[in-house]
């Protein structure tokens, strides 16, 4: 019997909006503990909440980027439940009637695109933070003190929940590179899991393959890397397929994925959606995004990194294109293409080289091209931009060997190795240029001067 693994992910990331969701205290990241509170955050009583324009335009903008759907009215609603951390006993989230809905997000991958189904995109505010001290690994357990800053609650956040479309651990890693590039390009979080402004839930069954429905699901919470997610994930499935070949119960429950003992362990009971008795926040008017409004921000929506791996793939492969998309070395990429370098060629050279900064991309691409390309021809375009004053010739003559009468007889035996090449090259396969410096390249170690040894190898295949 084979099993099939069932993922949905609920993602928050923190917005970086200049100040907090409902009130003007600025956001910040590792300042002194509630330095960074005012009455509204802090739940006085009286105080009234006025919700961040930016924040929600970038939601809208997210949901967009995402494929959803933006709702004509969404609202805010009270979440309510009691924690330390959180002043007013409840959380102004939105419920039934959240601003995006309904979106689809493709990820492109070695096996086909892999669409997934988004349920909803909303906007919210986090909670503060709760520290415990003296416990084992800053938990409540064994702690003999909790303080809490303020500092964090407030900060507004977007919740996106997806379709339980993911079929693997490394689905949803993928899904979940992508869709944190996505983020960041739109220039609306830093979406850094190791500071908690990405923050990824697991909800994770497991049935036979070609069952319909779905099994009973685990939570699994406070995963905070993507490493841990995937191991998280895997955890959970082999431990559910253990009780359901055992016949043993699944319950529903909420776990933490202990990464150090490679376990899980539970988190708490999960609470089902009446328990927050969400009502209308009465305090603000329902959000009616004027249609201009939306069109607006979707003018704003650049090409995403989705669209474009799927352009790069089809030049440089599924997984080139990812790596490219996920640097920074993409707009030299980009500039050395504009310049007519083959997007091949530009790729291996972006991602093996280091062009200093400020270098004339145009011109080391000129460079490059007249060197043939070759590593040694790059290096010498790379060394010629960031020395005003040295050509790539100059680092050609310096550092390679030009000697004509040192390279003769090396090509003298290359071509006497392979005269079929040599005849198919003399019958019209000019395109086998390129092998034979390959040969000479390799055994030279990389140190023939590509230009010389181009026009020697032409000139003997002409005879
Ligand atoms: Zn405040």
């Amino acid at each position: 019997m084979t099993w099939e693994t069932v993922i949905g992910l609920e993602i928050h990331a923190h917005l970086k909006t200049r100040t907090k969701m409902f009130c003007r205290c600025e956001t910040g990241f590792g300042e002194e503990p509630n330095t960074r509170t005012c009455p509204v955050c802090l739940a006085h009583p009286g105080t009234l909440p006025v919700p961040n324009r930016t924040a929600v335009e970038w939601t809208i903008k997210l949901g967009l980027a995402l494929g959803c759907e933006i709702a004509p009215r969404a609202v805010f609603h009270r979440k309510n439940y009691f924690y330390p951390d959180l002043p007013k006993g409840y959380q102004i989230s939105q419920y039934d009637e959240p601003l995006c809905v309904d979106g689809r997000f493709t990820v492109t991958g070695e096996d086909g695109d892999l669409e997934v189904g988004i349920v909803r995109a909303h906007l919210e505010e986090d909670a503060a933070k709760t520290v415990h001290l003296e416990g084992a690994g800053g938990r409540i357990v064994g702690a003999t003190r909790s303080l809490v800053d303020f500092n964090r609650g407030g900060t507004p956040l977007v919740e996106i929940v997806t379709q339980p479309d993911l079929r693997s651990a490394e689905e949803a890693r993928r899904f979940l590179q992508l869709l944190r590039q996505t983020i960041v390009e739109l220039g609306i979080s830093d979406a850094e899991m190791e500071k908690g402004t990405l923050r990824c839930d697991a909800n994770v069954s497991v049935r036979k393959v070609g069952e319909e429905g779905y099994r009973t699901r685990w939570e699994l919470k406070n995963m905070n890397s993507f490493s841990y997610i995937v191991r998280g994930i895997d955890a959970a499935v082999r431990a559910q397929i253990a009780l359901h070949e055992a016949g043993a119960p699944v319950e529903q429950d909420t776990y933490d994925y202990d990464a150090d003992a490679d376990s899980l362990t539970v988190h708490r009971s999960k609470e089902e959606a009446e328990d927050y008795r969400y009502f209308p926040e009465p305090d603000l008017v329902p959000v009616e995004p004027e249609p201009k409004l939306v069109e607006r921000l979707r003018g704003e929506v650049p090409e995403l990194p989705g669209a474009r791996i799927q352009r790069y793939a089809y030049e440089l492969g599924v997984n080139d294109a990812w790596a490219l998309v996920m640097t920074d070395r993409e707009s030299d990429f980009s500039e050395l293409v504009r310049a007519s370098v083959p997007p091949r060629s530009a790729f291996n050279f972006v991602m093996n080289q280091q062009i200093p900064s400020g270098a004339n991309l145009g011109e080391l691409a000129r460079i490059a091209t007249a060197t043939d390309l070759t590593r040694t021809g790059l290096q010498a375009a790379v060394a010629a931009s960031a020395n005003p004053g040295f050509s790539a010739d100059d680092y050609l003559e310096e550092k390679t060997v030009s000697d004509a009468a040192e390279l003769e007889p090396l090509i003298d035996r290359i071509l006497a190795a392979n005269p079929g090449q040599v005849a198919a090259y003399r019958g019209g396969k000019e395109g086998l240029l390129g092998f034979f410096v390959g040969q000479a390249m390799k055994e030279t170690g990389g140190k023939a001067n590509p230009k010389v040894l181009n026009e020697l190898i032409r000139e003997k295949l002409k005879a």
